[in-house]
């Protein structure tokens, strides 16, 4: 079957912000390191790709990214790649697999991968024009094994939990990322030992203190906005922020209400969860969820089908009595950051990337079951102060080690390092 396309890739049109807006929070040395390292790279042109623009985590780091690469001279560009529900499908399944999932790839969802990836770097008439190319995650990691340039570096940007995967998809991918000059993981765990992978190199995404979605917003102020969703402000919410995912746990959650609701029957869960356009299994997944929390009416299922929009997904962070992410899978886990930033007790599964946001009893819950997670949003509600003053010391790391200036200095450092300079790559903290 031939594919017909008609535009070409979206550019993402990410507005404009300032590095200088962000000195005062992440302080003047690391504002004044990035722009030296900035200079001697003005003019260099990046491009992003990735599969979407709407929903989950790469979307939401790039809208900061990229205008703040533009604020310091670099001409950085996103665009979001081609593709149908015949395509997401099939990357949701690749997405899976590397996560764990026994299910293997057929014959037929690799052709229907490789077929994508052909339209989509056909498309990518400009690719001689960039110095550096960033691929991220699967959905487009075959675009640069299909293109023959001269300029460009490329760089696959991998978000996720690469830990534990299926060899048969991993093998299948392999030939597709070992193509490129560095792959950037979050953690050292997920570096694939078998890849003789030419760079790896491992960074933590970040979150935008400065977005709707993180600014500081006044407690009375969010009661009023979870109210107009039917929230009870007087009584106490626990809360998860997710793409409704089976590794997201929300049926989880779910149980773990339960158990916290017996004991506190005043309470009330939110569970908000984004639909991403390169994930048609979510809504599968939705409706499962919205049947396991039965006729509750203190369960409240929102998305952004609802207008649940950034700001909201702020004030129902900032109103929770606790933030939980309790994914069984997780590549790093945004809403962790975001939960702390905004001084929020929060309790997440102990995997992945939630654990080098959390240290568990001492910034925040670490947990394992349900059971686990009721446990701790009990000692929450039975101990708000020390609760608080454990999400004080989260605030704390998030603002040394996971906000976006940081990731900036990264991928200045990798600029450098690919003009042929002497640079440490693999820092993760401000204070560095
Ligand atoms: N998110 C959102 N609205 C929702 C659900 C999620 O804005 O209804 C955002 C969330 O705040 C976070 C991102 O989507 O910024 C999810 O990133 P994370 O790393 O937690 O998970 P991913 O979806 O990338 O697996």
């Amino acid at each position: 079957m031939r594919l017909v396309v008609s535009a070409p890739m979206q550019r993402v049109n990410v507005g404009h912000k300032t590095l200088a807006d962000y000195a005062s929070i992440v302080g003047r040395s690391l504002a004044d390191e990035i722009r030296t390292l900035a200079e001697p790279l003005r003019g260099k042109r990046m491009l992003h790709l990735s599969a979407t623009a709407f929903g989950g985590g790469v979307a939401e780091i790039q809208y900061t990214l990229i205008p703040l690469l533009n604020d310091v001279g670099i001409e950085a560009e996103w665009r979001v790649i081609h593709g149908r529900d015949e395509f997401f499908d099939v990357t949701k399944a690749i997405h899976n697999g590397l996560q764990g999932n026994p299910q293997s790839l057929t014959d037929e969802q690799k052709d229907v991968f490789m077929r994508y990836n052909r339209l989509n770097a056909d498309e990518l008439e400009d690719a001689d024009e960039w110095d550096l190319i960033v691929v991220h995650d699967p959905q487009p990691a075959a675009i640069r094994s299909m293109l023959t340039t001269t300029r460009p570096r490329w760089v696959w940007r991998c978000h996720i939990d690469l830990s534990d995967p299926n060899p048969d998809v991993l093998e299948f991918l392999l030939p597709s990322i070992s193509s490129y000059d560095a792959s950037i993981f979050h953690m050292h765990e997920y570096v694939p030992s078998a890849a003789g992978l030419a760079g790896a190199v491992i960074w933590p995404p970040a979150i935008d203190p400065l977005a709707p979605k993180n600014m500081a917003l006044a407690p009375e102020d969010a009661a009023y906005i979870v109210d107009q969703f039917g929230i009870d402000a007087n009584r106490p919410m626990l809360l998860q922020v997710s793409r409704f995912d089976p590794w997201k746990d929300p049926l989880g959650v779910i149980q773990a209400y339960h158990e916290v609701k017996s004991l506190h029957p005043g309470m009330q869960l939110a569970l908000v969860g984004s639909m991403a356009h390169d994930d048609p299994e979510g809504w599968e997944f939705y409706n499962q969820t919205v049947e396991f929390a039965g006729d509750d009416p203190d369960v409240h299922i929102l998305s952004n089908l609802n207008n649940v929009g950034a700001v909201e997904v702020n004030a129902f962070q900032v109103h929770a009595a606790a933030c939980i992410q309790k994914s069984i899978k997780e590549g790093f886990g945004l809403t962790v950051s975001e939960a702390l930033w905004k001084t929020r007790p929060v309790i997440g599964g102990k995997v992945g990337g939630i654990t080098s946001q959390i240290e568990d009893r001492v910034t925040g819950h670490l947990v394992s079951s349900s059971q686990e997670c009721a446990q701790r949003s009990l000692e929450i509600l039975a101990d708000p102060a020390e609760a608080r003053q454990m999400a004080r010391r989260g605030k704390e790391q998030v603002r040394l080690r996971f906000l976006t200036p940081r990731l900036m200095r990264n991928w200045l450092a990798l600029m450098h390092h690919f003009e042929g300079e002497q640079v440490e790559l693999d820092f993760h903290d401000a204070r560095a």
